[in-house]
């Protein structure tokens, strides 16, 4: 029988993704199939923190080996920020382009305009906690450029390319995306045990 592993999500997409990468080794649970409808709190101050609290709700709850993760846009001239409230930087609830203009307006007039995009993924497994990161460094650009994706997509431009992330599309970003690549050392390592 296929060892059950839940991933502390319930974003089809990224399920999707992990399953597709871990292929028939585990048998990957969502929230929502472990029969967990409540939302876990992220009150951290790192994305470790936040990763680690989203896995441990769900083993010391459930009972199930977990991995949660979470994910930030870093930009260096705004020391970090948003960093771990980039779904909330502009208030409110998860408004992309509300974040978006938030963001360019704080960077309105700035050189330095390097950032990055970092994801955390914290692993409970037999008793033993384990972490993977991916991150992409790029840089914001100065107005929104194309439509695929979602969040700061629009105008987050990738080192090495001369499109952002919106305008690269699902296909190329899930190869290079900070997710993809935290997402990969998870399942090279699962692959392994
Ligand atoms: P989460 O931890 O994956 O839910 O990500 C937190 C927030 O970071 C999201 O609500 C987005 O604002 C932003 N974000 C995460 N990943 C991406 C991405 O791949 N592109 C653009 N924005 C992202």
């Amino acid at each position: 029988m296929k060892r059950k592993l839940v991933f502390a999500t319930n974003n089809a997409h990224k399920l999707e993704e992990v399953r597709e990468v871990v292929g028939d080794s585990f048998d990957i649970l969502s929230l929502k199939d472990i029969g967990c409808h409540e939302d876990i709190e992220e009150p951290g101050e790192t994305l470790q923190e936040n990763a680690l609290i989203k896995a441990r709700y769900v083993k010391e709850k459930y009972g199930y080996d977990c991995f949660g993760d979470d994910t930030g846009l870093e930009v260096d001239a705004l020391n970090g920020a948003p960093g771990i409230y980039s779904a909330r930087y502009a208030g409110g609830d998860h408004d992309a382009k509300a974040n978006m203009r938030k963001l360019l307006k704080e960077l309105d007039g700035m050189a330095n305009r390097k950032a990055r995009f970092r994801t955390v993924i914290a692993l409970i497994l037999d008793g033993e906690e384990y972490l993977f990161e991916g991150k992409i460094e790029g840089i914001i650009i100065t107005e929104e450029k194309g439509s695929a994706g979602f969040g700061y997509d629009p105008v987050f431009l990738p080192d090495g390319y001369a499109q952002t992330f919106a305008e690269l599309g699902t296909e190329v970003k899930n190869e290079i995306s900070h997710r993809a690549l935290a997402t990969k050392a998870l399942c090279e390592f699962l692959k392994k045990n």
